[in-house]
């Protein structure tokens, strides 16, 4: 369905600032075999609203086809870089909110509880997972965690209010899926206690576009939160920011905390100017974006081909969402790419969509091997350790997208085995105190 109204504000001065051809939902990994039968592609665009600044996808995939038609395959406690980031995330919101160890804690988009796990851990007797794929909710519950199996709604609210109002509502990388942002505020303040706080993570739009991480865009993301209409939005429904965390995770994001009744802390004030500063919410920014990300698409074919054509064999590291963007985007199948290696059982076995690039375990990497794409490029440095041993040349073009600006032949590519560590972009001011 077409999006004609800016999610946040219902402007419909709509403005497309990304075009990334059709895709297929990133998060759907397909059967071996395909029995899905013929694969459904959607437009990958986004819009910027010319109201409030905010940016969402212009095609809406229903949530019930990114949820809850296929077996959804993002298992939250199957990466070791996830398991800490939640650790650090649960120690922040109990050094920040303090809550009692009797306090509700529910987390919405819970996943397998990995988040839970940590505040059950920390001796936090009463959490609550609200989580609509039913596979992924089962193996919460498996674990210990309370999990209600839907959509964070009318319903899930009524739920969670036979236990108790909720002290801290949670949720990580899951405000972006939301379709509707407001009508999430408004369970929210049905559910919380008239003291809680919503505290929620989210990639950071201006990280994005500062970055290139164009490959964070796909359908299961809705929403892509600059700080200015983010705090409108949230002023609108009662809600008033106290702190802001800036986050490396997933290629840069920011934690919110929000309680009702409360005005804005001064980094929300000073995050804003250094997006108005950038010109996040300017057109020409959007149009320079689109530039380096076609930039990016050239350079990825020139390189891998070049491996092709000289008898390289290369494979892909790591069947993460974003890298079926990335993958979709810039055409690449298995003429190019023979397979991709993951850690999830998961995914294993299955193919990525779109490209059907086959998924295999990480210790199925055969001896022919030369190179390989590192996809999931926020955790370059992990997997380039834990498969050091193997002697592959690795590339990580969403690091160094533009090698040289496509060195002329024979001008060996400096990005093969070049030891890249994440830029960490200054932004802005971090956090700031209540
Ligand atoms: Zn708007």
């Amino acid at each position: 369905m077409k999006i004609t109204c800016c999610r946040l504000c219902q402007s419909p001065r709509l403005r497309k600032v990304v075009d990334l051809g059709w895709h297929p939902l990133a998060d759907t990994f397909l059967p071996a075999d395909l029995q899905y039968g013929p694969e459904t592609t959607y437009p990958l665009q986004l819009g910027q609203c010319d109201d409030c600044g905010h940016v969402a996808t212009l095609y809406s995939v229903s949530a019930v086809d990114r949820y809850q038609k296929h077996e959804y395959s993002y298992d939250s406690s199957n990466s070791r870089v996830s398991i800490a980031h939640f650790k650090t995330f649960c120690d922040a919101v109990r050094r920040e909110l303090a809550p009692a160890p009797d306090a509700l804690v529910v987390d919405v988009g819970s996943n397998v509880g990995t988040l839970l796990a940590h505040f059950r851990d920390e001796g936090h007797a009463r959490v609550m997972g609200v989580e609509p794929a039913a596979n992924i909710a089962a193996i919460a519950e498996a674990d210990g965690i309370p999990t209600i199996n839907d959509f964070f709604g009318p319903a899930a609210a009524a739920r969670i209010l036979e236990t108790a109002p909720v002290q801290v509502l949670l949720s990580a990388n899951v405000v972006n899926h939301a379709d509707d942002l407001p009508a999430v505020l408004r369970t929210a303040d049905q559910v919380l206690a008239p003291d809680g706080s919503f505290v929620f993570e989210v990639p950071y739009l201006l990280e994005l576009v500062q970055r290139t991480a164009f490959d964070t865009i796909y359908h299961e993301h809705v929403h892509y939160y600059g700080v200015k209409p983010l705090a409108a939005c949230l002023a609108r429904h009662g809600f008033g920011i106290t702190r802001i965390d800036s986050l490396e995770y997933m290629c840069g994001s920011i934690r919110v905390y929000a309680r009702r009744g409360v005005g804005m802390a001064p980094v929300v004030d000073a995050m804003v100017r250094a997006e108005e500063l950038f010109g996040l919410y300017r057109p020409e920014t959007w149009a320079a974006f689109m530039r380096r990300v076609l930039s990016t698409k050239l350079a990825v074919n020139e390189h891998l081909a070049r491996i092709r054509a000289d008898g390289g064999r290369i494979i892909g590291i790591g069947a993460a969402t974003k890298g079926n963007t990335l993958l979709n985007y810039c055409r690449l199948d298995t003429d190019l790419i023979a397979y991709i290696t993951d850690a999830s059982p998961l995914k294993i076995g299955k193919c990525m969509p779109g490209s059907h690039i086959p998924i295999v375990s990480d210790d199925q990497i055969d001896g022919g091997v030369t190179h390989a794409l590192i996809l999931p490029w926020n955790i370059a440095d992990f997997l380039k350790a834990k498969l050091a041993h193997l002697g592959l040349r690795f590339y990580v073009p969403q690091v160094d997208p533009h090698p040289a600006t496509l060195p002329t032949r024979p001008t060996p590519s400096p990005t093969w085995n070049s030891s890249i560590s994440i830029p960490r972009t200054a932004t802005t001011a971090a956090s700031s105190p209540t």
